[in-house]
């Protein structure tokens, strides 16, 4: 199919905020087009070639996009530069000087779908010497041949900035509307994507057949979507929730999935990036420490002090997510991997078994007790005992609990009450940790005019809408060296105009993309008519009062990781309970 079909999708998607309109959008082009081609574009909605988990990435730098929209429309460098400045984004730019080319191709050629994806995936995975210059002409061979429409985002899309707001939920729903005109084969849909995380692949599959979502199987080396746990306030509540169950230790790590076939090693992250080059002892020890061929497990990895025998807390944790320097800081900073949950052994998926017998062979298979070791784990019959591992657990510097259901299976991809969380931060503060989207940011005023930057506009996930709801505006906690990192990644994600999936009435300074996640500390929840969280018609939404950045991005969570709305209204709910509670204990 013309590629032109796909631009004038991405048109339209540009110009609704209504994510309806844009599932629509999405189905109606799904019809038009063949099983691959619906590969192809739900790859390039999404600004990507491969699933994430590939790692492979387009990325070209804005200077050698400008070089071959120069080759392609004769253009000077500096001209297209002046236009840059004027118009703020190269796409309009480049779909501008396509309208009055300078020079016409000897040959043009329409452009398919297939040919613009298959190039975007040759200069993605391109490499070496005169590589450079190679990826620049075959971007200017797209330009060469594009219409206008299509030239504008052929030029957004290898720099990251096609702006669409396709989130997975979206294109889950735009599939099943494109067979049943509905949401009804959307759980099947995610249950088959829950196994593979490659939603190109998904849509390839249920293009050509729906029936074929039944027959997607884990298989090892290729990332499952991690189960998510749930929280609440108190012991009592996970006794009447899970009655016995098992409690383990909350580790304040990185989570990590591992996947062993054979002699081959793969590890990611929980946002299911293929982190495996940066955790050299952790694959070995998969590789050595595990007695057999295949297996997924999961766990989270802390970095510790071999002299003292202390954990690092986990944003010294965190420095090991790195590329460089690898090998040195395996030395300096040795990772213990906390073995939680088994998925899959030798030619099994086992996460439809109970927990316990998951748990049982998870415990067989770590026999070695070297760099993996299981999680710390107890049978609780009673509230009583559950408060007594707490306690425990906490006195010990880690971060809380999380209580399983001992018989229920593996919820990939779900948030479900087989894992419930307690942490001991909501017991000291009125509140827990908010992870927000940093949607827009503040230029700075008074004494921060220097670093132009005054904080930002943070909000939290919707899982029902796939949307983005402010929830507070934040300018502090920031050191001036953070300050100046943020505002540098910020400026390159700023949109003239609010991502269709931000909710908000607010308007910051700058809009950004949703991209980065960042933890906020407060002092509690309140109403406020501000802010579009959990916001009804002329009810109040609400905020967070008094908030404060703690530590650095969480670029181990996607937007989507977030806190979510619900959580907040959850947080509201125990924090009134608290403070019924409070006064008659005071
Ligand atoms: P949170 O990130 O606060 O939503 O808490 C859930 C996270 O706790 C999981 O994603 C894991 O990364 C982490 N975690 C730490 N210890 C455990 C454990 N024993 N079982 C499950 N998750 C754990």
């Amino acid at each position: 199919m013309e590629f032109s079909a796909l631009a004038e999708s991405m048109s339209a998607l540009e110009s609704t905020t209504s994510r309806n309109e844009m599932v629509e959008i999405i189905a109606q082009l799904f019809k038009k087009l063949d099983a691959q081609d619906i590969r192809r574009a739900v790859y390039l909605l999404q600004g990507l070639v491969a699933p994430p988990y590939a790692g492979i990435e387009v990325g070209l730098g804005e200077k050698l996009v400008e070089e071959a929209i120069a080759k392609a429309t004769g253009y000077s460098e500096k001209e297209i530069e002046r236009e840059y400045v004027k118009a703020g984004d190269l796409g309009n730019v480049a779909e501008k000087l396509c309208e009055s080319k300078k020079q016409t191709a000897l040959f043009s050629q329409e452009l398919t779908i297939e040919k613009v994806y298959s190039t975007f995936y040759k200069i993605a995975t391109l490499s070496g010497h005169g590589s450079q210059d190679a990826k620049i002409s075959m971007l200017a061979e797209l330009l060469n041949n594009a219409l206008p429409i299509e030239a504008r985002y052929i030029t957004r899309f290898p720099i990251g900035r096609l702006r669409l707001g396709v989130g997975d939920p979206t294109v889950l729903d735009a599939l099943s509307f494109m067979h049943k005109g509905d949401k009804s084969d959307r759980e099947r849909i995610e249950s088959a994507y829950n196994k593979c995380s490659d939603l190109g692949l998904i849509a390839e599959s249920y293009a050509r057949g729906p029936a074929s979502m039944d027959k997607f199987a884990m298989h090892p080396l290729v990332p499952v979507r991690p189960a998510l746990a749930e929280r609440l306030p108190s012991a009592e509540e996970i006794k009447d929730k899970l009655g016995e169950c098992i409690v383990e230790a909350k580790y304040d790590g990185f989570r990590l999935q591992c996947h062993k076939k054979g002699d081959k090693v793969e590890i990611f992250s929980r946002r299911l990036e293929r982190v495996t080059d940066m955790l050299p002892e952790i694959v070995d020890a998969v590789r050595k420490e595990l007695e057999c061929n295949e297996v997924i497990f999961e766990g989270e990895a802390l970095a510790y002090n071999e002299a003292t025998g202390e954990f690092y807390s986990f944003q010294q944790t965190i420095q090991r997510k790195r590329k460089h320097g690898v090998a040195e800081k395996a030395v300096e900073m040795p990772l213990r991997l906390f073995a939680f949950d088994l998925l899959y052994i030798d030619g099994k998926d086992i996460s439809s078994y109970p927990f316990k017998e998951r748990r049982k062979k998870l415990e067989a298979l770590l026999k070695k007790r070297g760099t993996i070791l299981p999680s710390e784990s107890y049978r609780a019959k009673s509230s009583a005992e559950i408060e007594s591992h707490f306690e425990d657990f906490v006195s010990r510097g880690l971060e809380g609990l999380v209580a399983k259901d001992m018989n229920a299976p593996y919820t990939t991809g779900a948030r479900k009450f087989a894992w419930i969380k307690l942490k001991r931060s909501y017991r000291s503060e009125l509140s827990d940790t908010i992870d927000v989207v940093v949607v827009g940011y503040y230029a700075g005023r008074g004494a921060r005019a220097r670093f132009k930057f005054g904080g930002v506009l943070g909000a939290v996930y919707d899982t029902h809408t796939d949307t983005f709801q402010t929830i507070c505006k934040v300018g502090s906690g920031f050191s001036e060296e953070q300050m100046a990192v943020l505002q540098k990644k910020l400026d390159v994600i700023k949109t003239a105009r609010p991502n269709a999936r931000i909710n908000s009435l607010i308007k910051p300074t700058y809009w950004v993309e949703p991209k980065y996640v960042i933890t906020v500390a407060a002092d509690e929840i309140t109403r406020s008519p501000i802010h579009t969280c959990a916001k009804e018609g002329d009810s109040p939404g609400y905020a967070l009062r008094f908030p404060r950045i703690i530590g650095e991005l969480r670029e181990d969570k996607r937007p989507e990781d977030a806190t979510t709305v619900d959580e907040i209204l959850d947080l509201f709910k125990m924090q009134r309970r608290a403070d019924i509670v409070g006064p008659a204990d005071g």
